[in-house]
């Protein structure tokens, strides 16, 4: 089961709405900690967000209780990327806070490559 602090209906945060499927999005990759869904607007052939199950707002807001999940988000990123046919390598970005052109505050890399 994901967190609690996510099944909060009033929660404004869209990637927590899309985690909860209350908007849709193309889910490619899940487990027990991480979700992974296509951007919208792909910037690259495969373009993928890779976002955690718990609320976390940007990498400014992680502490010492988030260091299992983050290595748990983080290993899943060649695992996701193995999936996507990612086979010669691929980007990762964080953008993190508005200087950084974070546009949604729930914590997620960009995954991005061309399949192979
Ligand atoms: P940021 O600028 O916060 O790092 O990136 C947010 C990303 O979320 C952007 O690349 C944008 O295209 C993507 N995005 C925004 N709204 C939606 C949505 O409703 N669904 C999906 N799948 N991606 C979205
Ligand atoms: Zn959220």
């Amino acid at each position: 089961m994901s967190n609690l602090n996510n099944l909060n209906n009033s929660n404004p945060c869209l990637f927590c709405k899309i985690l909860h499927q209350e908007i849709p999005a193309e889910i490619v990759y899940e487990d027990e900690h991480v979700i992974a869904f296509k951007d919208i607007h792909p910037k690259a052939p495969v373009h993928l967000l890779v976002i955690p199950k718990t609320h976390i707002a940007s990498l400014l807001d992680l502490s010492q209780t988030h260091l299992d999940l983050m290595g748990k988000l983080t290993l899943a990123l060649p695992k996701i990327a193995q999936k996507m046919g990612l086979s010669q390598g691929f980007k990762i970005q964080i953008n993190t806070g508005i200087g950084g052109g974070q546009e949604v505050f729930h914590l997620h890399y960009h995954l991005m490559g061309k399949a192979s």
